[in-house]
């Protein structure tokens, strides 16, 4: 009986667009795909009740790492289209490359993101969820995904639609409501889907509402807009993207009934949202509706930065939409700059880190006073290995409620001299990185040889070719020092040609190697996803990040690596620039100077390639006296900066980030 009313209530809140009864063999009872219906009805009654303090989320792209967290399940069988792809591989040992393909088991990650900001937002709406805030993320549908990315020898990539079907995604729903969009030529409408997204404990969620223009009453032209994220190849479909993000989402909250009293913007992407809430307003209260929105800027890179002109944005907004945008975010060139409109309408700004906050202040100086830091975290569930998840479970006198609170990792110190406690820890990190060899036994990986991963969306500052500058010495290195195992994988997006450059180079430099594959071994992975960074930064000894300081605003992957006490090899740019203390592996190269932001295009390859080569040189013979022959020195240095790596983790994760968001940006307890 109170099943039935559980039910029924859900049915009543959610208008679920079921044509033929579809959703009902996965809804029903107390059951949402697998997990408690209850959390949901909770969830969609509170952000209908006023007085509760609202916050939407609005982000372009969610990584939710549906395919190893949380994953939800459904009656029906797995859809061919939404499992995982066939992923080549290219590497120095082409006769592998030639016969076999990687084939994960597993159904796709939801492809409704490109990479780390997207990550963060999926990450960030998790841990909204296990804080049971009344909070809803919104987001687009994107069809086809972003891209899939193919080899094609003596080419490059070769960017592919992503097909998958999100009828049959399991916990992903249609709604009848469908929204407007007034725009000019033509008015578009939006469909709106619903995807649950799970506390830790199951106990709550937040619902992910996401936007199609993928139906019969548009224009093709209209139903493209949510095809592919990030289209840049035509300055419309660029814009357009980004108002049905702002207006899309303005309008889905008012049609769901949500009370929302925060609008968290990422990026300038979202910024349409404040140009729908200020309709008809006067100056008086456009400065209260100021007070209600907060803005994080995710990137000092250029390209990061929207901007279009007048004369685009009058093709396709009306008057008083204009209007708004000329009066806020107006630049001295005349064009419209979503950066400057996103900090002049909102009551908070904030960068991803420290250092990321430094170098904002350079570039905005009038909004100096105005811009506050939250650095970035990582969702701690998500991207913890299963066995180090049991190992921390396994020391419960150290980590009482690990289950609970992720930031009781800073106790591992504690563990530093228990010679037990060292040995489990190197035996987890051993049979990750199995799980790794054998995930790749084409390749023949050998466990016991130092294993090193650049693994990341691939753009220029990131510098993506450093290990290879010099394929000599890092082969005499290999033949001296000791073995490498190198794997590399990254998507460049497909409009940028000098990523294309770099994925074509690599793939080259790998062709011609010429060295004893025993001992040298560089693998190039297709395709770089969610599933393959779950993989790749919890198995590897040592995590490599070189982007040129100060370009990354923080980065994210090397906090999933310290979680799995993996080692960091890394420049100073980003979060680890607040982690130059802790001895967790080696940093390297270019410092920028404080005051200066220095040139993007400059990337110091040379220098840089020659310290991260000595780096490498350190890292590779300690290791080979941690790790002899399949026999551990537990007292190896090598172990305590693992434990280092893990006390780390325990303030770059996303608990001690939303505690700093929740304090200082949307001010509430
Ligand atoms: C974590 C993650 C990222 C972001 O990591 P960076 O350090 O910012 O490169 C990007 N892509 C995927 C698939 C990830 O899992």
């Amino acid at each position: 009986m109170a099943q039935r009313n559980l039910i029924n209530e859900f049915y009543s809140l959610v208008e679920v667009d079921d044509y033929d009864g579809h959703y009902a063999k996965d809804i029903k009872d107390n059951s949402y795909f697998g997990m408690p219906l209850e959390s949901i009805v909770a969830a969609e009654k509170r952000l209908r009740s006023a007085g509760q303090r609202g916050i939407a989320y609005f982000s372009m792209e969610y990584g939710l790492a549906t395919s190893c967290y949380n994953k939800l399940s459904s009656q029906l069988p797995l859809n061919p289209k939404n499992s995982l792809p066939e992923n080549a591989v290219f590497s120095n040992f082409r006769v592998a490359d030639y016969f076999f393909v990687l084939h994960p088991d597993n159904i796709i990650d939801m492809p409704i993101y490109s990479g780390g900001l997207g990550v963060l937002a999926g990450d960030t709406v998790k841990t909204m969820a296990d804080y049971k805030l009344p909070a809803a993320g919104i987001g687009i549908l994107w069809n086809s995904g972003y891209f899939r990315q193919k080899f094609w020898f003596k080419y490059g990539q070769a960017p592919e639609k992503m097909r998958w079907d999100p009828y049959t995604y399991p916990g992903l729903i249609p709604l009848k409501n469908r929204i407007k969009i007034s725009l000019k030529p033509e008015d578009v409408y939006l469909r709106l889907w619903k995807y649950y997204v799970y506390s830790h404990k199951h106990d709550a969620v937040v619902p992910l509402v996401l936007l199609d223009s993928n139906v019969e009453s548009n224009s093709q032209r209209a139903k493209d807009l949510t095809d592919q994220l990030y289209r840049s190849d035509n300055v419309f479909l660029k814009l357009l993207q980004r108002v049905m993000l702002g207006f899309g989402g303005i309008s889905a909250l008012s049609e769901l009934g949500y009370h929302i009293d925060t609008y968290h913007l990422n990026e300038g992407h979202a910024v349409f949202a404040f140009v729908a809430k200020a309709r008809g307003l006067a100056n008086d209260e456009l400065e209260k509706l100021k007070k209600q929105f907060v803005y994080t800027c995710h990137t000092p890179v250029e390209a990061g930065h929207d901007k279009f002109s007048f004369d685009d944005l009058n093709k396709v907004l009306k008057k008083e939409d204009t209007d708004i945008i000329e009066k806020f975010g107006k630049e001295h060139s005349g064009l419209a700059n979503l950066t400057l409109l996103s900090m002049n309408i909102s009551s908070a700004i904030n960068a991803v880190s420290h250092n990321h906050q430094k170098v904002m202040h350079i570039q905005f100086p009038k909004y100096k006073d105005r811009i506050q830091y939250v650095t970035n975290g990582v969702h701690p569930y998500t991207w913890v290995s299963q066995k180090f998840s049991e190992l921390f479970e396994k020391f419960p006198e150290t980590f009482p409620d690990f289950k609970n609170n992720p930031m009781i990792l800073s106790r591992a110190v504690e563990l530093k001299n228990n010679p037990d406690f060292r040995a489990q820890l190197w035996q987890a990190h051993q049979s990750n990185k199995a799980e790794l060899c054998n995930f790749l036994d084409k390749w023949r990986l050998d466990k016991d040889a130092f294993t090193i991963c650049w693994a990341r969306r691939i753009a220029a500052y990131k510098r993506p070719s450093l290990i290879l500058h010099d394929i000599s010495r890092l082969a005499r290195i290999a033949r001296e020092v000791g073995p490498l195992q190198i794997i590399l994988a990254g998507k460049a997006h497909p409009n940028d040609n000098l990523g294309f450059t770099y994925v074509n180079e690599t793939l080259d430099k790998v062709d011609k190697l010429n060295e004893d594959y025993s001992k040298f071994k560089v693998i190039v992975l297709e395709n770089y996803d969610i599933s393959l960074g779950k993989l790749l930064t919890s198995c590897v000894d040592v995590w490599l990040n070189n982007p040129l300081p100060p370009f990354e605003a923080s980065g994210t992957s090397g906090m999933k690596a310290i979680l799995n006490g993996v080692l960091q090899m890394t420049t100073v740019d980003g979060w680890v620039a607040e982690v130059t203390d802790k001895k967790m592996g080696a940093f390297f190269g270019y410092r920028n100077s404080e005051g200066s932001v220095g040139n993007e295009s400059d990337l110091h390859m040379n220098d840089d390639s020659e310290e991260l080569y000595r780096a490498l040189e350190t890292m590779v013979s300690l290791y080979y006296k941690t790790n002899q022959a399949g026999k551990v020195n537990n007292s190896s240095e090598w172990i305590d900066m693992m434990i280092e790596c893990i006390c780390t983790a325990a303030r770059f994760n996303t608990y001690r980030m939303l505690d700093q968001y929740k304090k200082e940006i949307w001010h509430i307890s």
